[in-house]
């Protein structure tokens, strides 16, 4: 029998697990401050569900199999689609704009590295019903905004629009297939093939020298660079119109942070249509946020035609990153108080447990029925705060004794008094 756990998944001991919860509460602080209600939707989807639209990248690396009833599932590895099914069939009438969130773990059979694993935990912020760039500057505005809650500095979010890409194929009347294709190998940046695959499909040269001088543009003066792509385009209509609205989603942010605009940059996912973007910190070549616009997802699904856009910041990936950044990852936790009964004090102890819980106090009970001494050097092995001692004698007048373990004192006082005492 193995004993270790599935290559690619992780056990979270209780540091690891409070490291990972920091960072949720922050997301769920940001559901509520930008009014994104939380939903939750089944670990198990139908295959068919990601092999519509989710890329090759990922469909290829899913966790699937047949259950007893012969159904084709597979364990979910990412979000939009599920949450796009509910728009397409329960939450298809509802009125819009619509705006969820969630925060679900995922799972894709990546080669395990830093920062990938093979379960993982992703939040994600989902805007429907939109097509405006307000739209797109929220989901900036609230990715930028959990970076800085979470106390990130030098970040870069590095921005594109697929819509540019796509339109100068489209002109060229390159298949969805091979569209596709050759934004799956700009997501690796592997241009060359890029430059292959095109030829092999009998591209035009222009097309592919278009391609090429996108390749090529990026820069972190906004202006400038959108200047650049803007020449690159200027015969191809619809590219143009993808890059205006890129213009103005950036336009309209308040408060912007750093922005790298980068032409030749695509991300794995089939659906996008208009923005995309993602968010490294300097030296971490990993994506820590990813996001961008899908307006026709929701259609394809069978329902309503639906704009949105959305983000899904990495929860792992932002603590390794915290980590490596020496963010402080450790919140100010209440104190602990160990209550040991001494003799047959077990039911004055847990009456006495019972208040100070009542009064928002952290309290172990002692129930492995040790001595004095032991208990105590478990609380300083524990690092706890303080021990209340219940003993005979003092229960008597009504009193405990109080023992601060970091200053090493012990004090005798009324029980009433043990909540005000306690520094929290
Ligand atoms: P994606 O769904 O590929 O757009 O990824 C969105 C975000 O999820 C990325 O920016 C990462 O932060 C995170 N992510 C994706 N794949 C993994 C993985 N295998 N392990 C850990 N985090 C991941």
């Amino acid at each position: 029998m193995k004993l270790t756990s599935v290559r690619g998944m992780r056990d979270f001991l209780p540091e690891d697990l409070a490291k990972r919860r920091l960072v949720e509460a922050r997301v769920r602080e940001l559901f509520e401050l930008y009014n994104y209600a939380e939903i939750e939707t089944p670990v198990l989807e139908h295959f068919d569900l990601f092999a519509k639209k989710s890329g090759e990248e990922i469909t290829q690396r899913m966790y699937s199999f047949t259950d007893l009833s012969g159904r084709k599932l597979v364990l979910r590895p990412e979000g939009t689609a599920p949450v796009a099914r509910l728009m397409a069939t329960t939450l298809r009438t509802s009125p819009k704009p619509i705006r969820l969130g969630y925060i679900w773990s995922f799972f894709r059979y990546d080669e395990p590295q830093k920062g990938r694993y093979r379960q993982f935990y992703q939040a994600g912020f989902e805007l429907f019903g939109s097509k405006r760039p307000e739209a797109d500057a929220e989901i900036i505005s609230v990715s930028n905004q959990l970076m800085k809650l979470l106390g990130f500095r030098g970040y870069e979010f590095r921005v594109n629009s697929v819509a540019v890409l796509r339109e100068v194929l489209k002109e060229h009347n390159v298949s969805e297939g091979v569209q596709n294709q050759t934004l799956g190998l700009i997501d690796k940046r592997r241009y060359e093939e890029v430059v292959k695959t095109l030829r092999a499909s009998k591209v035009s040269q222009d097309c592919i020298e278009t391609m090429k001088q996108l390749f090529g543009i990026k820069g972190t003066d906004v202006p400038t660079t959108i200047s650049k792509i803007k020449r690159t385009v200027e015969d191809y209509g619809d590219a143009r119109e993808g890059l205006e609205d890129l213009e103005t989603i950036v336009g309209l942010l308040d408060n912007p942070p750093r922005i790298l605009i980068d032409a030749g940059f695509a991300r794995g996912l089939e659906y996008y249509t208009g923005l995309i973007f993602e968010v490294y910190l300097p030296g971490l070549p990993i994506a820590l946020i990813g996001g961008g616009r899908y307006d026709n997802l929701v259609e394809t699904f069978g329902g309503e035609p639906t704009p949105a856009v959305g983000c899904a910041p990495g929860i792992d990936r932002l603590v390794l990153a915290m980590e490596e950044q020496e963010v402080a990852t450790d919140e100010q936790r209440p104190a602990v108080v160990y209550v040991v009964p001494v003799g047959e004090m077990r039911t004055k102890a847990m009456e006495i447990s019972a208040k100070l819980r009542q009064e928002k106090v952290r309290v172990e009970l002692e129930v492995s029925g040790r001595g004095l001494k032991q208990c105590l050097s478990y609380a300083r092995a524990r690092e706890y705060e303080y021990v209340v001692i219940v003993g005979p004698e003092e229960a008597k007048k009504g009193m405990v004794i109080l023992r601060d373990m970091k200053a090493n004192v012990q004090t005798e006082l009324p029980v009433e008094r043990l909540p005000s005492q306690i520094k929290r």
